[in-house]
């Protein structure tokens, strides 16, 4: 491992030595401009050279607190070194075959371990692709071919992707479909369960749904419901207890596939292989990707057999699908889960990094809500004393970080969720800088 283990130069540290963004950010800012299309947007302008862990070295010299992890992908730490290693190794032996063409061990592995870790009962069977929309864009194939039904069910705040299809399955219209064109047909968007603004239980949100989706498209054209189990881009939201019990029960007995979209919060990042464990989901097909291959590109549709051999050879597949270095990668990241107790250090973050940011809910009125599991934490910032959406504070907050070697993401339908993504790698202490950072961003602003 000589070679990779300069990433370890990257002290685990914070660090602010320019202006941020510094001067060679700036000029790398500026040639990229001129070159790269608008349309891919951009949180933070530090241009970054090397990651180790939590942290986050621009070229500049300055190092950032990582609570993005590039959007929930390196859970497992930046340049992990045995991913790097695993990664490495492959490199030297094959990097593309294709399995369509001639086959080899390390995607059947890969799929081993999804049989073995995806929560869908009985005989589970995968297929691999390399982004989320694509697995995303696949699992609606096969519940169509499956069911031979066209209806798609997604829920409000829901977020699935930017091809075509997934564009149109997101709750928000801008960014992802305004303005581009016709959208994809057969999408209906189901009321969620969203406690802090609509006060339901689980099961009243359930039957609200269903209402729903009984009214609006009938249970006989209605392929699959495909859900987030804690939603992301919407704002980190964590249904009400008893919402999937209900729900799902009504998709049973009614022949609609449950798809659980695990894109985001699968693979450790929520304290469990998936977050459908903790919420009583019972899927029947799984999208897998951001964190399951630690930083290489990999993602998977993993369903029962029954399912997914509804499609007869070639009707699925892609030239880059489960590439040998990703495959790699992921097997890594797999025996890491048991080697290395990956889901206790999920559930410390919880418990370390929630437990600070409900102190901060008590100390600044503008934090309406703290929620999340594991390493998926978010906080909703309100105007105080009421559940209207402060963006710009929000905006601030993360401002004020950036500036203090900390970088914060936000999401939510209207910008006012900060959202805590960070690697399992975060240190108690790197998250009481954070939780500092934070307060004192909150002060300056006076919320
Ligand atoms: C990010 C995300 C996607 C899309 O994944 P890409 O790799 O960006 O295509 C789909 N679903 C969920 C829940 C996501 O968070």
């Amino acid at each position: 491992m000589s070679e990779s283990t300069n990433t370890q130069s990257v002290s685990q540290e914070r660090k602010i030595v320019t202006e941020v963004p510094g001067p060679k950010s700036v000029a790398l800012h500026e040639r990229r401009n001129k070159v790269v299309s608008t349309g891919i947007g951009t949180a933070l302008p530090v241009y970054i050279e090397e990651a180790h862990g939590a942290i986050l070295r621009d070229v500049d010299g300055n190092q950032f607190i990582d609570c993005g992890s590039g959007i929930g992908v390196t859970t497992i730490g930046h340049t992990d070194e045995k991913v790097l290693e695993a990664a490495i190794a492959q490199a030297q032996k094959l990097t593309h075959s294709l399995i369509t063409v001639t086959p080899y061990e390390s995607y059947v592995k890969v799929a081993e371990y999804l049989a073995k870790y995806t929560p869908v009962e009985g005989p589970v069977k995968s297929m691999l692709v390399n982004s989320g929309a694509e697995a995303v864009e696949n699992a609606i194939k096969i519940a169509r071919r499956y069911t031979g039904r066209p209806g798609v069910a997604v829920l409000e705040c829901g977020y699935h992707g930017r091809t075509m299809l997934t564009a149109t399955m997101n709750h928000k219209a801008v960014p992802y479909t305004a303005g581009f064109g016709s959208r994809a047909s057969d999408i209906y968007r189901a009321p969620n369960s969203y406690p802090l603004h609509d006060g339901l239980t689980g099961e009243e949100a359930a039957k609200r749904t269903i209402k729903f989706l009984e009214k609006t498209v009938s249970a006989g054209d209605l392929a699959c419901v495909i859900a987030e189990p804690v939603q992301g881009e919407g704002g980190f939201i964590v249904p009400a207890d008893g919402y999937w019990e209900t729900l799902g029960k009504w998709c049973r007995e009614n022949g609609v596939l449950v798809i659980a979209d695990e894109v985001q919060s699968g693979i450790v990042r929520t304290g469990t292989v998936y977050a459908s464990e903790q919420l009583g989901i019972k899927p029947d097909m799984v999208t897998t990707a951001k964190g399951i291959a630690g930083g290489f590109p990999l993602s998977a549709v993993t369903g029962r057999a029954e399912i997914m051999d509804s499609c007869p050879p070639g009707t699925l597949g892609g030239t880059f699908a489960g590439n040998p270095i990703a495959c790699a990668a992921a097997i890594s990241v797999f025996e890491q889960i048991e080697s290395d107790n990956l889901l206790d250090e999920a559930k410390r973050i919880e418990k370390v990094f929630g437990g600070g940011l409900r102190e901060l809910k008590e100390k600044h009125p503008a934090i309406a809500e703290v929620r999340g599991l594991g390493a998926m934490l978010a906080i909703e910032i309100t105007k105080p004393g009421s559940l209207e959406p402060d963006a710009e504070l929000t905006k601030a907050v993360i401002g004020y970080a950036a500036q203090n070697g900390v970088l914060l993401l936000n999401a939510g339908l209207y910008d006012n969720v900060l959202r805590f993504l960070p690697s399992i790698k975060l240190t108690d202490e790197l998250i009481s800088e954070v939780l500092t950072v934070l307060d004192e961003a909150f002060n300056e602003a006076g919320a």
